[in-house]
């Protein structure tokens, strides 16, 4: 654990810039003492700038995605720096339409918007590979001319047969690097025959091997596992390995904080930085995000997806904290950490390398206690009502009798006696607690089959609510209910209060008694229970 912290800790301190003065004084200083240092010294040239680089041809952020740039989000935050997003769509054949927009979306909705992308521009913009295309070819081209590359003619029919004569032998597929020996004459004669063609990178054996932030010291002798990579595709558009390293460099990147399944590409992502001779960014594998029982995080399941979590009603700051609450990158794990909370507790050298297991069963909870802030700050409250006013004219419309229950006021009360017990604010759209916006229609037979006594009952009561007036706490009213109870002669305490939640909600389940009125409060109880006492043989 030690060497990964120096290890990100050695990563900082050239942020700090090289003419920092105070860079020296504190090296080993906690990373957030470094934050300190770039603020004394922000020679531009040290600055922190990380990115988050999906593709649209892999679909919809999900769980693991957004992970991924939570933490460059974070990583961002804590270091003053900058969080990129840059959209790795080059593959126009693949891309999945609204895609690209969505992901942005999300990023906003969860409360980690980028400081530069797509939509929001940027000085080293622009943010869409699809329109950099002439950065690739330029630097194609480089690597052709100093012999870092080559062209490639060789046929879909010939690779076809490569890759099948590999698998008769029981050996993995890969290209045997033949349009290396071209000589200049025999590529200058296709090229004039407009022979269709590729372009390669020469990987050359000897990798040298990197510090990864979190994986430590790594190295993937590539070149003996793989032929040449194709660099630029026959349609003159990039792969990933080519595009995603000239945007890192051209972009300022200084650390790649992505999923641990680009660990063995790096050593081939530094294989080019080296031929290009660009200074490459620091490397920083996130373990994967698995199901509690360690299977893959399915994209299949469809309900990893951020847009089904926002449409079911999950507050994005709950789905960021059960994210980080699975084991890397904090010292402590605790429920309930808000997005400054999560910068301010980050600590790189916490990251695992054993993958991160997510328990979903447990977002429910989650969401519970961030609903439960969200209510009790009055702006986000008065945002949850405004949502709230509408999906109950919806869900409700025809039924209200009453249009007091969507005054602001009325849903404030309800939400903060109700918080800590729901987990979602579309809760209070279920049949359960549709007595708080409708008025319930009991009969005579479920209130005899409680109790013979409703007519007794429903008098004290009311007689109780006019004491008190407005002023209904809960404390206050279980006791009262208790005494007012008492007056009745043959019906238990635990009927009387059947036949009041009966009166009240028309249900047999729900919040205590006390709790429905004083939500209903005390003119909407009265009238509740007036019902009562107009029933027919009611008691
Ligand atoms: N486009 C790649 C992806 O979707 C980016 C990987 C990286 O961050 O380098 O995962």
């Amino acid at each position: 654990m030690s060497l990964w912290f120096s290890a990100w800790e050695r990563r900082l301190l050239p942020l700090a810039g090289s003419r920092c003065l105070t860079a020296g004084r504190c090296r080993r200083a906690e990373p957030l003492r470094h934050v300190t240092a770039r603020r004394s010294c922000s020679t531009g040239q040290g600055e922190v700038r990380v990115r988050f680089a999906p593709s649209p041809t892999a679909g919809f952020l999900h769980l693991g995605g957004l992970r991924t740039a939570l933490y460059n989000y974070i990583f961002a935050k804590k270091y003053e720096g900058k969080f990129i997003l840059r959209l790795e769509d080059t593959d126009q054949s693949r891309l999945v339409p609204g895609a690209a927009e969505s992901i942005e979306d999300m990023l906003e909705w969860a409360g980690i918007p980028p400081d530069e992308s797509p939509r929001r521009g940027g000085p080293l913009g622009p943010y869409l590979q699809s329109q950099r295309l002439h950065l690739y070819t330029q630097t194609a081209q480089q690597l052709v001319e100093s012999g870092h590359a080559y062209r490639c003619f060789c046929s879909s029919q010939r690779l076809e047969l490569l890759k099948k004569e590999a698998l008769r032998s029981g050996q993995t597929p890969r290209y045997d690097n033949r349009c290396r020996h071209l000589r200049p004459e025999q590529v200058q004669e296709k090229l004039a025959q407009g022979v269709p063609h590729v372009i390669r990178f020469r990987l050359e054996e000897g990798v040298e091997p990197f510090q990864d932030l979190v994986f430590g010291l790594n190295r993937h002798e590539v070149a003996q596992v793989e032929g040449d990579p194709v660099v630029i595709k026959a349609d003159g558009f990039p792969t990933y390995h080519l595009a995603n390293i000239v945007d890192d460099h051209h972009m300022k990147i200084s650390h790649v904080l992505r999923g641990s399944e680009w660990l063995i590409s790096t050593s081939k992502h530094l294989l080019m930085y080296k031929a290009l001779g660009w200074r490459p960014p620091a490397f920083g594998h996130l373990p994967l995000l698995m199901n509690k029982d360690g299977s893959k995080l399915s994209k299949r399941q469809g309900d990893i997806f951020i847009q089904s979590y926002q449409r079911d009603g999950v507050l994005p700051e709950a789905l960021l904290d059960i994210t980080t609450n699975c084991g890397s990158g904090f010292t402590t794990n605790r429920m309930g950490r808000s997005i400054d909370d999560l910068i301010s507790e980050f600590n790189p050298s916490k990251i695992t390398t054993h993958s991160a297991l997510l328990d979903l069963e447990k977002l429910p909870e989650f969401n519970r206690i961030h609903l439960q802030q969200r209510i009790e700050d009055e702006e986000q409250c008065r945002l949850l009502i405004k949502d709230l006013q509408r999906e109950i004219q919806q869900v409700h419309e025809a039924e209200i009798q009453d249009r007091d229950v969507l005054h602001e006021d009325y849903i404030r009360r309800v939400l903060l006696l109700r918080k800590g017990h729901i987990s979602s604010v579309k809760d209070m759209l279920s049949p359960l607690y549709a007595y708080l916006w409708v008025r319930p229609s009991i009969s005579s037979q479920q209130v005899a089959a409680l109790t013979g006594e409703a007519q007794l009952i429903a008098s004290s009561v009311l007689r109780l609510i006019e004491e008190r007036g407005e002023d209904l706490s809960v404390e206050r009213l279980s006791k009262d209910l208790k005494t007012a109870a008492k007056q009745a002669k043959t019906t238990k305490y635990r009927d009387v209060m059947k036949l009041l939640r009966l009166a009240l909600s028309g249900l047999q389940q729900g919040p205590s008694v006390a709790e429905m009125m004083a939500s209903l409060g005390a003119a909407e109880v009265s009238r509740r229970l007036q019902k009562l006492l107009l029933l027919p043989d009611a008691s």
